[in-house]
């Protein structure tokens, strides 16, 4: 499942650097995770990287969007189109 970025996010933008998809952005409040970019950071990395770096845990799992780690495998592949994942 993809995650998203709670209301309890100040802003500082500490995330968007990390994401390895690009998929964090600044939205009008707070910072946003677009959910077709997002892949949990499967393929990169074994822990999300936005939310090992969040002073406030903000990023969360969004059960809105479910995904198995095949088809968050597959949208690490179709965002990285040649690239072995890690
Ligand atoms: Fe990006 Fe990983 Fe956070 Fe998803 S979990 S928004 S891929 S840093």
């Amino acid at each position: 499942m993809s995650f998203k970025i709670t209301d309890e996010c100040i802003a500082c933008g500490a995330c968007e650097p990390e994401c390895p998809n690009n998929a964090i952005s600044e939205g009008e409040e707070y910072y946003v995770i677009d959910p077709d970019r997002c892949t949990e950071c499967v393929g990169f990395f074994a822990t999300q990287q936005c939310a090992e770096v969040c002073p406030v845990d903000a990023p969360v799992p969004d059960p809105d969007v479910k995904e198995t780690r095949e088809e968050l495998l597959a949208k690490f592949q179709r965002l990285n189109p040649g690239k072995a994942p890690a």
